[in-house]
């Protein structure tokens, strides 16, 4: 049996931020994509923490989630 040459496709993101501890926020974005040929499907996920008070230091894509839970 031949392996997938995996062809991805974006699917959805899902990102969120949260309280973690005293004064300090853990913010998560997941890209997900599948194969259009077997439909497999992978996940990118990138996580970052930040102290209240430096929420400027935050990566762009961390400064646009406006979603907590
Ligand atoms: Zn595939």
């Amino acid at each position: 049996m031949s392996q997938c040459e995996h062809k991805w496709v974006y699917s959805r993101s899902d990102s969120y931020w949260s309280f973690c501890g005293r004064n300090s926020r853990e913010y998560y974005h997941a890209d997900y994509y599948f194969c259009e040929k077997c439909l497999d499907e992978k996940v990118v996920v990138k996580r970052h923490s930040c102290y209240d008070s430096e929420l400027w230091k935050l990566p762009h894509w961390a400064k646009i989630i406006t979603n907590q839970i």
